[in-house]
Order: structure tokens, then C-alpha cells, then sequence
């Protein structure tokens, strides 16, 4: 029997706990596996919940592209339940770089006038379209993937079962050796046993994988290779709904560090990028409950300034945004690395059976299903050529609390303007 325990039920949790019990039941011989996924409240509760859930499907190549392609497929298999809604995506580029990109069909003026007739006419010489773009609501598709992953189980009770514990607060990864990872021989001895919760109970498990967002190697306390940046983002409303509509194009307009898209319920959202991003090093906010820390980041400010600094722009673009009203403003934390890529594989040097996934460089509903399945094959032992990549050893003895290694981070972010997003 081997026994896997996922730590955070967010996006990524629960993916991962999808294309585990999937993988599991496949490939599975004669041992039977237990799967079970531990949330400190209710899934969702962590960025998930605060996400604009953009989906660009098409982004240029990268490694994280053949992640996202996963994720669409998972969208198509799970249909009207992924709450996906399909609208297409018009980037907009100043004239001097409006190269279409391989994956995308340039848009005559008339073209995008149909599809977004909120959008200024000297838009037309430099927009393109890709189509298949879209949103989700990602706590829609988190409780999919885990609904997904309780029935796959239950196809084959013998072999796998899988539970859901709410309300579960981890507080320690347990080790079956006094783990030292300066001592090589007993760090190389040593492998999980499993978790005590804050309520003391213990959970056995030979593979942990953490996916707690934010909050990823506290548990283990390892420090990553990420720095927790905020986004935000207005939900807006128009009085003229229908020029807004909720299946309106995504709009994406990297040179002014904005996006637009549509909302259920007659409002759009537009995310506005900071020139330099606010950070938190681990140590600003590991000790922090989702509460306290949700309170922390809306209170670094109400996203005005970003907005006046843009406004001029954005508005020529899209005139009509002169029109529309601020109903709130939202704001969270995504973890981001400095060269873009996510932190994914074994935590610890040494430390036998404890995996991490984290490092979503903002794009973590996109490749839900891609790293779900990464994630999947490398606890059951098979090789990527991904695996350098995300590896979390990939930066050696560098430190991640610093003010060099995060401002990296934050330059990341801001290159990724032309990728997108949040
Ligand atoms: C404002 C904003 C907008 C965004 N927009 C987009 C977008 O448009 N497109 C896109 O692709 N991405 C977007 N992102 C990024 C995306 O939201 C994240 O990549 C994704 O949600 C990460 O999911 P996760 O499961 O890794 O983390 P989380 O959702 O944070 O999940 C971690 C979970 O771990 C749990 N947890 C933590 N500690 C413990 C513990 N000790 N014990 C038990 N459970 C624990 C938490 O309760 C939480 O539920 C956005 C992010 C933000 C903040």
C-alpha cells in the first residue's frame, strides 16, 4: 500500500489528486494506494479563490505551454463542469511590434469591431486574435478535478481510495529519521512518515506533495525559490451591459500592462500590472494565517495609483472605459520565480518522498492540468525533460529572502508582459 498525501486543496491540489488517482489506476499492478488531500479550511481557499482565471491557451512557446494544452484538454473532458467560458483573445501591440504570432490570426478593423466594438478604432492597425482563449472560475474546476478524482477512485475501490479532509491544518512534516541535511548520512536516511495536523492528529504517508501556494516548504521548513507577488484587478461595470458582455474577447495589452476581460453578471474585469510589483519574502508572512494575510495584501493599497498611471492609455484604447464604474477592487498573492518557470519536484536535499509544487508565476490556472499531470508522473517515478526546469535545486546556494533575488522575481514578472498575465 503506498500512501499519498497532498497538502492543499487549491487549483494545483486538487489537479494533482485528478491525475494522480488517474495515473494510479492505470498503471497500477497488485499494491493498492490511498490518495488524500488536506485543506486547511474549505478548498479554494488560498489564490484560487482570488484569481482572474484568464486562460490563454496559446501562449508563445515555453515550457509551461504543453502544461496549459493539458489543462485545455481537461477543460474539453470535463465540458459545461469546467464553468469554462470560451471568448478568444485580442492582444493589442504598438504598430512597431505587431508581429502576429504563429499561433494567432491577424484581425482586419472590421473583424474586431464585431467581436469588440468597445475597442477604439486606431486599435485596428495592431490587434490579432487567438481564439480557444478563455476564463474559468478556477474553484469551479478545482472542485472538478476533485469530484473527478473521488469518482475515479471509486471505480475501483480495491485499489484506490480517496478522501477530502477539510478543515485540516498541517503544521509538520514528520520524518523517519532526525532529519539533518547538513549530516550527508543521516539526511540520506531519511524519508516522510507523514503529517501531524494543528489538532495533533497524525496522517502516515510515504510521498507528500506540497501544494500550498504561498505557504509551499513552510511545512518542510525549506525555503524556495520564489517570492510571493501581488495581483490585482477591478471588477467594473458599464451601464451599457451589452457592449460588455460576459463571453466578450479577453483583451491583452502588454505595452500598458492591462487586460480586460469579461464577467459573469454583467460587470468585466481589468487587470492592471504594476510596473514594479509588490513582494513578499517568505519570511514577511509564512507565520500568517489566509486571513491575516489576505487583510496584509489588500492592505498595501487600493490599486488607484496603477490605475490613474494607465488610465490615459487604457481609455484610448478603449474609450468607453470613461463610462464605467470601479464596483471593487481585488488583489492576492501568486508566487514567481526569476526565470518564469515553477518550482516543482523533490523540496529537500535528501529528504526522501517530499515533492512541492509551487511557483505558479501567476499562470497556475492555465497549466492546472499540465502540472497535475507533471506532477503525477514524477511522484510515480517517471522522468521529464521538464524536471531541470522546474527544478527547485535549479538556483544553488542562492538567497531567496534577499532584496538581488527578489527584485529578479519581480523583473520576470514584468517581461512576461508580452506572455501574459496577472
Ligand atoms: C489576483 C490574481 C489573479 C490571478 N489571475 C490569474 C489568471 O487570470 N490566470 C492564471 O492562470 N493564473 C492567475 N493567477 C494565479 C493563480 O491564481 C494561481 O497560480 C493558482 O491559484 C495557484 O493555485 P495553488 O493551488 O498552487 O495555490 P492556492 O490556491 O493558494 O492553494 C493552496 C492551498 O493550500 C492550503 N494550505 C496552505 N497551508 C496549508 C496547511 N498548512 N495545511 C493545509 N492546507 C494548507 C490553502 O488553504 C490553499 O487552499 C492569479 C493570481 C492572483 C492572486
Amino acid at each position: 500500500m503506498t500512501r499519498y498525501v497532498i497538502v492543499g486543496a487549491g487549483l494545483w491540489g486538487s489537479s494533482i489528486s485528478y491525475h494522480l488517482a488517474r495515473r494510479l489506476l492505470k498503471t497500477q499492478s497488485t499494491s493498492a494506494a490511498t490518495i488524500t488531500i488536506l485543506c486547511a479550511t474549505s478548498p479554494c481557499s488560498g489564490s484560487t479563490s482570488q484569481s482572474a482565471g484568464m486562460i490563454i491557451s496559446k501562449p508563445p512557446p515555453s515550457p509551461l505551454s504543453n502544461l496549459i494544452q493539458s489543462t485545455v484538454k481537461d477543460i474539453k473532458k470535463f465540458k459545461e463542469n469546467s464553468g469554462f467560458v470560451e471568448t478568444g483573445t485580442v492582444h493589442l501591440h504598438p504598430p512597431s511590434s505587431s508581429s502576429s504570432s504563429s499561433s494567432s490570426s491577424s484581425s482586419s478593423s472590421s473583424s474586431y469591431k464585431k467581436i469588440a466594438p468597445f475597442l477604439a478604432d486606431v486599435c485596428g492597425d495592431y490587434t490579432f486574435l487567438t481564439e480557444g482563449d478563455g476564463y474559468v472560475d478556477p474553484t469551479i474546476l478545482a472542485g472538478t478535478y476533485l469530484s473527478s478524482a473521488k469518482k475515479q477512485a471509486s471505480t475501483n475501490p480495491r485499489s484506490l481510495t480517496f478522501s477530502l479532509m477539510q478543515n485540516s491544518v498541517v503544521e509538520k512534516i514528520e520524518t523517519t529519521a532526525a532529519y539533518d541535511s547538513s549530516d550527508s548520512s543521516s539526511a540520506s536516511s531519511s524519508s516522510v512518515s507523514g503529517v501531524t495536523l494543528a489538532d495533533e492528529r497524525f496522517i502516515p504517508a510515504d510521498a507528500i506533495i506540497d501544494a500550498t501556494g504561498v505557504f509551499a516548504g513552510a511545512l518542510a521548513s525549506v525555503t524556495l525559490p520564489f517570492v510571493a507577488v501581488r495581483s490585482h484587478y477591478f471588477n467594473c461595470y458599464h451601464p451599457n451591459e451589452a457592449l460588455f458582455p460576459h463571453d466578450m474577447p479577453g483583451v491583452l495589452i502588454p505595452h500598458v500592462g492591462a487586460y480586460f476581460r469579461g464577467s459573469r453578471g454583467g460587470n468585466f474585469l481589468l487587470g492592471v500590472q504594476e510596473k514594479i510589483s509588490k513582494t513578499l519574502a517568505n519570511d514577511e508572512f509564512r507565520h500568517l494565517d489566509y486571513e491575516t494575510l489576505s487583510d496584509l495584501v489588500n492592505g498595501m493599497d487600493d490599486g488607484s495609483e496603477q490605475l490613474i498611471e494607465r488610465y490615459e492609455q487604457i481609455s484610448e484604447l478603449v474609450p468607453e472605459f470613461d463610462e464605467a464604474r470601479i464596483v471593487s477592487h481585488h488583489s492576492g498573492l501568486s508566487t514567481y520565480t526569476p526565470d518564469g518557470n515553477y518550482v516543482i519536484g523533490e523540496g529537500k536535499p535528501n529528504l526522501k518522498g517530499y515533492f512541492v509544487a509551487s511557483g505558479c508565476c501567476g499562470s497556475g490556472v492555465s497549466s492546472a492540468g499540465g502540472v497535475g499531470e507533471f506532477v503525477a508522473n514524477m511522484v510515480c517515478g517517471e522522468t521529464s525533460h521538464l524536471a531541470k526546469k522546474f527544478d527547485p535545486a535549479r538556483f544553488g546556494k542562492t538567497d531567496f529572502q534577499g532584496e538581488e533575488f527578489k527584485s529578479m522575481c519581480v523583473a520576470a514578472r514584468s517581461s512576461k508582459l508580452g506572455k501574459i498575465i496577472n
